[in-house]
Formats: C-alpha cells, sequence, structure tokens
C-alpha cells in the first residue's frame, strides 16, 4: 500500500538494494569519480604529514632549502586534490543525475500500466508532485555528498590509524569522541528519517491541493472561491512547513552533537598532548600534525553522520517511489492471446461488481447481457444505475468479483488487454484531449495514421468544417485538455478520433447538457456515414437516440429491469414510462 503518514514500512534492505541497483546502471560514472575520491584520500591524508615535516625538519631545524622543498610538495598536493576534486564532483552529480533521470522515467513507466482503482484513490496532483519533488532527495546523497561521504569515511578511519601511529595515547582519549556520535546518529536519524517521509507527503497533499484548485479555477472563480482555496493552500503549505521543522530540529541535533563530541576529541588532545611536549614525550611537529589528523578525524565521523542523516532523510521520502515500483498491477497491461477472429459481440456473463474503492456498495448486481456484433443499443437508466460501470468493465478498467465479460466470445481476461482495448473506441461525456495539435489528437492511439486517413475521420465527425477555419488547420495546438475549442468541437474531436480507429466496438457515453442535440446529430451522421457497423453501446439520456437503437437496456440499481425496443417498452412497462418521462430529455 502506498500508505502516506505512517513510519516507514519498507524493509531498508530491499530499498537500499534498489538504489545500489540503479547506482551500479551508472557504474562508469561513480568507478571513475571513485578513483578521484581515493586520490583525494592520499592527499588529505598526506598533507598533515608534510605540515609535520615543515615544522620539524624545516622551521625547527632552520632548513630553508628543505622548508622551500616541502613547500612546493605542498603546492603539488593542493593541485592534485583542486582536480581530484573537479573529476570527482562531475562524476558523482552526472551520476546522480543519470539515476533521477531513470529513476522518474521508470517511476512514469510503473505509474501508466497501475490499474485505474490506483487512480480512484489518489489525486492526480499528488502523484505528479511527488514525481517531482521525492527523486532529487535521493539524487542529492548519490551526487558529490557520496563522494565525501566515501572520502570523509575511509580519513575517518585511515586517521585513526595514523593517529595510533602518531601518539597511542592521545588517540584513545579522542576516541571517546565516537561513542556519543554513533548513538545520537542512530536516535536522531530514525526520526529524520520518519519526519522526511512526513515532510514530502504533507507537500504531496499541497501539490494536490494546487493541482486541484487550478484545473478547476474557472469552478474557484464562478464561485468567488480564491480566498477560501488560497486559505485551504497555505493551510497545507503550512503543515508541510511545521512538518519540516520539527525535522531540521531533529537533523539539527544531529549535527549539534557530532559537532560538540568533536571539537571537545580536539581539544581534549590539545591539553594533553601539550603537556606531552611540556615534559619531552611529543614533539611540537608531531602535536600539530596530530591535531590536524584529529581534525580530520572528527569531520570524517561528523560528515559521515550527516551523511547517514541524509541518506535516511532521502530513504524516507523516497519510500513511497519504491513501494510504487515494487507494485505490480491485478490487471496487466499486455499479455494475453490475440485471436485473430473477434468479432464484436459483447456479453456479460451473471457479473457482480463493487468497486475496489467503495466495497460497501454492489454497483453491479448479476447482468445477464448479450449484444450482437453490429447491434446498437442504448443503455438508459437513473444516475448512478451503473451504466457507465458497464463500460468499465468492457474497457477491462476493472475485472468483475463475480461472473464474466466476454468480448468477441473470448473472456476479457484471457486477452491482451492493449491489443483488444484497440477494437473499441469511446466517446466520453467530457472527452479527454490533450496540450498537442487537432491532428495530433485526432490520430492519438492509432500509429502511423496520415494526413488522408486523418482528414477523413474529421469529415465524418463533422470537424472538418470548424478546423479548417483555425489559425493553423489541422496543425493547431488545442491548449490544455482543448480549453481554446468548445464543448462541440472538443467532442467532434473525439467522435473523429474514435471513428479513425474503425472500431469494432464504438462506446458512446451522452451527455445531458446543452452540447447533445448537436453532438447527437454529428454522431448519428458519422455512423451512417461508416462503410461498416460497429456494435455501438450508448448511454442515453435523449428520448432521440432510444427511439432509433435497435434494442434499449434499462437498468436499476446494478440490475438489468427491462430490454427491448423503444416503442415496445413504453407500452409495457411503467417503469421505463417514467424514466422516460422524467429522466430522458426530449429533443
Ligand atoms: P451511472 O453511470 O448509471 O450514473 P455508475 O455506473 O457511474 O452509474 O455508478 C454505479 C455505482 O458505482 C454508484 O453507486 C457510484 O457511486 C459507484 N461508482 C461509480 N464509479 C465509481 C468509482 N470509480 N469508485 C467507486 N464507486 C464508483
Amino acid at each position: 500500500m502506498l500508505n502516506a503518514h505512517g513510519a516507514p514500512r519498507l524493509l531498508p534492505t530491499t530499498h537500499l538494494r534498489k538504489i545500489a541497483g540503479l547506482v551500479w546502471a551508472e557504474r562508469r560514472l561513480y568507478l571513475v569519480g571513485t578513483f578521484f575520491v581515493v586520490v583525494s584520500i592520499g592527499t588529505g591524508l598526506g598533507y598533515p604529514q608534510v605540515v609535520r615535516l615543515i615544522i620539524d625538519q624545516g622551521v625547527q631545524a632552520g632548513h630553508l632549502h628543505q622548508l622551500n622543498q616541502l613547500a612546493l610538495i605542498m603546492v603539488g598536493i593542493v593541485l592534485v586534490e583542486a582536480v581530484a576534486t573537479f573529476v570527482r564532483d562531475y562524476c558523482f552529480n552526472l551520476g546522480a543525475e543519470r539515476v533521477a533521470a531513470r529513476l522518474r522515467r521508470k517511476v512514469f513507466d510503473t505509474l501508466l500500466v497501475q490499474d485505474i482503482e490506483f487512480f480512484d484513490s489518489r489525486d492526480t496532483g499528488e502523484i505528479t508532485t511527488r514525481l517531482s519533488a521525492d527523486v532529487p532527495l535521493l539524487q542529492y546523497v548519490l551526487g558529490e555528498e557520496l563522494g565525501d561521504a566515501i572520502r570523509f569515511s575511509v580519513f575517518a578511519l585511515c586517521g585513526t590509524g595514523l593517529l595510533f601511529y602518531t601518539s597511542p595515547q592521545l588517540t584513545m582519549l579522542t576516541l571517546l569522541a565516537v561513542p556519543p556520535i554513533v548513538i545520537a546518529t542512530s536516535m536522531l536519524g530514525r526520526r529524520v528519517k520518519a519526519l522526511a517521509a512526513d515532510v514530502q507527503q504533507a507537500q504531496a497533499d499541497a501539490g494536490a491541493a494546487a493541482s486541484e484548485i487550478v484545473s478547476g479555477i474557472r469552478t474557484v472563480r464562478a464561485f468567488s472561491q480564491e480566498a477560501a482555496e488560497g486559505a485551504r493552500y497555505d493551510r497545507e503549505v503550512a503543515r508541510a512547513l511545521e512538518f519540516a521543522r520539527r525535522k531540521i530540529v531533529a537533523a539539527a541535533e544531529l549535527g549539534g552533537v557530532s559537532f560538540i563530541a568533536g571539537e571537545c576529541a580536539a581539544l581534549l588532545a590539545i591539553w594533553i598532548g601539550g603537556s606531552l611536549i611540556v615534559t619531552g614525550r611529543l614533539t611540537t611537529g608531531a602535536l600539530i600534525s596530530f591535531i590536524l589528523y584529529a581534525l580530520l578525524v572528527a569531520r570524517g565521523f561528523r560528515n559521515a553522520s550527516r551523511f547517514s542523516a541524509e541518506s535516511l532523510r532521502a530513504a524516507g521520502a523516497t519510500q513511497w517511489i519504491f513501494e510504487l515500483l515494487g507494485r505490480t498491477a491485478h490487471i496487466p497491461p499486455e499479455g494475453g492471446e490475440k485471436p485473430a477472429d473477434l468479432d464484436g459481440s459483447i456479453v456479460f456473463d451473471a457479473i457482480r461488481f463493487r468497486y475496489p474503492t467503495r466495497p460497501e456498495v454492489e454497483a453491479l448486481k448479476g447482468i445477464d447481457l448479450r449484444i450482437e456484433p453490429g447491434e446498437v443499443v442504448a443503455v438508459v437508466g437513473r444516475s448512478g444505475a451503473g451504466k457507465s460501470t458497464l463500460l468499465n468493465l468492457i474497457l477491462r478498467f476493472y475485472d468483475p468479483n463475480e461472473g464474466r465479460v466476454l468480448v468477441g466470445g473470448r473472456d476479457v481476461r484471457e486477452l491482451d488487454p492493449t491489443w483488444f482495448r484497440r477494437d473499441i473506441a469511446t466517446v466520453l461525456q467530457e472527452p479527454t484531449l490533450f496540450s498537442r495539435s487537432v491532428a495530433e489528437n485526432i490520430s492519438y492511439g492509432v500509429r502511423g495514421a496520415d494526413d488522408q486517413q486523418i482528414a477523413v475521420a474529421a469529415g465524418l465527425a463533422c470537424a472538418d468544417e470548424f478546423i479548417h477555419r483555425l489559425p493553423g488547420g489541422y496543425a493547431t495546438p488545442i491548449g490544455d485538455r482543448g480549453v481554446q475549442l468548445s464543448g462541440g468541437q472538443r467532442q467532434r474531436l473525439a467522435i473523429a478520433r474514435a471513428v479513425l480507429r474503425r472500431p469494432k466496438i464504438l462506446v458512446l457515453d451522452e451527455a445531458t447538457s446543452a452540447l447533445d442535440a448537436e453532438l447527437e446529430s454529428v454522431v448519428q451522421e458519422a455512423l451512417r456515414a461508416l462503410d461498416y457497423r460497429p456494435t455501438t453501446l450508448i448511454i442515453a439520456h435523449r428520448l432521440s437516440t432510444v427511439t432509433c437503437v435497435d434494442r434499449v437496456i434499462v437498468l436499476d440499481g446494478g440490475r438489468v429491469v427491462e430490454a427491448g425496443r423503444h416503442d415496445q417498452l413504453i407500452h409495457t412497462s411503467t417503469f421505463y414510462r417514467q424514466l422516460v418521462q422524467t429522466q430522458l430529455v426530449a429533443q
């Protein structure tokens, strides 16, 4: 489950393995980067040794020539370190960018194949915000931060060895700083991780609110709800900010503890080391190099602990992503049979169905229905009767809880979903168009359709006359979801898009809005003009539609209550008569 506010539930090892897999895919960059990290470790560790030599053999021994030579070596070390840092940052940061891009693509591909049920329970805004906001946190820890962490971890370890070499007693004292850092990291780190997950979720909620408000801006404006919606977004942002504040406190506490522990150890070393020099048991150069190593070790531990906090934060934030990547859809997008001889028949065989997000309501309560190839059927019923649910099952957006849906005589569960959906075209009440050109919208889903075919489809849908009047004709962009077109124009494009597919099954969801009259004549003309007869299923809201179809199916409360021709039913069924009088709009 992709749950939100709780503590992380995924096993860190699975999570880690997936991250490691992504990094492995960019191993060339990371390996080159690591090589230069090793180079900079060498220079970093060599530096205090040279300082020691400068003081003991140059300054204190009074050898100017040696001092000059050692100073030149220092310059060399600094230059090598500069080059190594440059290459390391380049490799790690580019590697992290590539990992992030790969991860985004993977997450998006996984999203696209999720069941429709997945989208029923999530906001689009939440999904898109997460896609853009969660990945950068992981990218951050996999970039130069990772290079630094490797470097400082090695510093911490090698530095400790060199400290022992320089002065074992002093080292034992300095290492007193390690246990508090380890304890603080593990305690506070866990808190940081859980809070990071909360921050991301809260930001995703804010994103969801924003996208809902922006996409519904016309309604917001019409109801003068700008201030209320602004306040709603403010609340969401404030909530995210509060979680972020708590996370920052936890992370800062972690940094503070490491800092104090590290500095105390260095001060202790200066104090004890000073007394060792006074008693003649340590040279000044050795103490200075010891202090430089001690600072290096302290920095190493501090950096490693900060990095581990950042990693935990990234792990918390990307938990959603990795849970999503681990999800497999119940209805796979591909795979299954592709029989060549499917006809356009549709059968509902003892179908019972509840929406997964609303299990308490049985949307379809035992539907038995057979629609012959080429038949034109209207489904009527009150709102909530289950009409749209029938369409959802034909398209296999969901699987029924009981019974079978057969398309072309075959159980849809046996068929390759992507393949059989190609034979079905839908025109919905509110057709979804994309922010592309007119031609691209018409040829949506029909790969390789040429201009001629697109123009013919547009002609059938009576869309060509308004397309020609557009400034760029078929190349005109139609704006986000087709906002630059009228409702009737959008529907005509949707009809053209459906007709271009030459579907065996055509599904039309009529609207009760004012565009109906326009749509109706257009659809009927388009259907008459086709050189074949697709099986046509219409969710009908108008009397004029039901009077001219082969059969009317009357649904009520998830059951088929009547079926027959309109002129029969109007005489035989009181329920139908009432429905016609109250629900169907006469044209
Ligand atoms: P109609 O198209 O006849 O108006 P629907 O088929 O849309 O009716 O709805 C049938 C029942 O299923 C209703 O109770 C409705 O609330 C419910 N329903 C429809 N779509 C969903 C969904 N995506 N998730 C949960 N419940 C749904």
